[in-house]
């Protein structure tokens, strides 16, 4: 193998890391947004939960009310039945009492089954308060390992980019360039010969390519691709 190919491999392996890392460094901010989502639709269905059996307790209330109003007019009819001395509205009083009556038992059993619904509400709401707390703890828990991982990362990088920059001041200037090029218009810049074919675009290089990457003279370019290529092993 080239020197130049040997040293240029090794430079681009620190290339591929350095881009997974910074690859890496910039899904986090969407990492963390998911995390934040899951706890602000846990929080919104926790909200939702209360609201609900809060609305049904109202409910009851209203009713109660209702019912004591009721319960209110029965006494006083009552009492007015059993003033009176006129047979006629002695009955009209007792209708209008049986009326009432009538009224209560019917807002007594809406009472009931709005009592009823609320012990669901109150139950669905102590899942809700559940999982909001679960969910609370792990995004808490998930946050801190991407920052964890953010630290990491941002280390290795500076790490690696130092590692990197040595490794690039020992390769000869124009080659470095050529190298730089294309890096930042491929991702990658040497590609093994498969065959005769660049492991880099998967096309078929000429004869000739072939012939001068097995030559070893100088650096061999895919005419398709622009990578430099090389012969890793061969039987000959
Ligand atoms: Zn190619």
């Amino acid at each position: 193998m080239l020197p130049e190919i040997e040293q240029l491999l090794i430079l681009q392996d620190k290339d591929q890391q350095l881009r997974r890392f910074r690859n890496d460094l910039k899904k986090m901010p969407a990492d963390a947004e998911a995390a934040k989502a899951r706890l602000a639709a846990a929080a919104a269905a926790l909200a939702a939960a209360k609201e609900e059996a809060t609305r049904n307790e109202l409910a009851i209330k209203a009713l109660e009310l209702q019912i004591q109003t009721r319960r209110n007019t029965i006494v006083k009819l009552k009492t007015q039945q059993f003033e009176t001395r006129k047979n006629e509205e002695f009955t009209a009083l007792a209708h209008e009492t049986a009326r009432y009556e009538g009224d209560v038992a019917k807002l007594e059993d809406e009472e009931m089954a709005l009592m009823e619904k609320g012990e669901v509400f109150k139950s669905l709401y102590q899942e809700a308060q559940d999982h909001h707390a679960a969910t609370e703890a792990l995004v808490k828990e998930d946050l801190g390992k991407i920052k964890q991982r953010y630290l990491n990362i941002t280390a290795q990088i500076k790490e690696f980019e130092t590692l990197r920059s040595g490794l690039a001041s020992r390769v000869p200037s124009e080659l470095l360039e050529r190298y730089d090029r294309i890096l930042a218009g491929k991702g990658d810049v040497i590609a093994e010969l498969n065959g005769h074919v660049c492991t880099g675009c998967h096309m078929k290089v000429t004869a000739a390519t072939f012939n001068e990457a097995r030559a070893e003279k100088q650096i061999a370019t895919c005419p398709n691709c622009g990578r430099m290529v090389y012969i890793a092993h061969w039987d000959d």
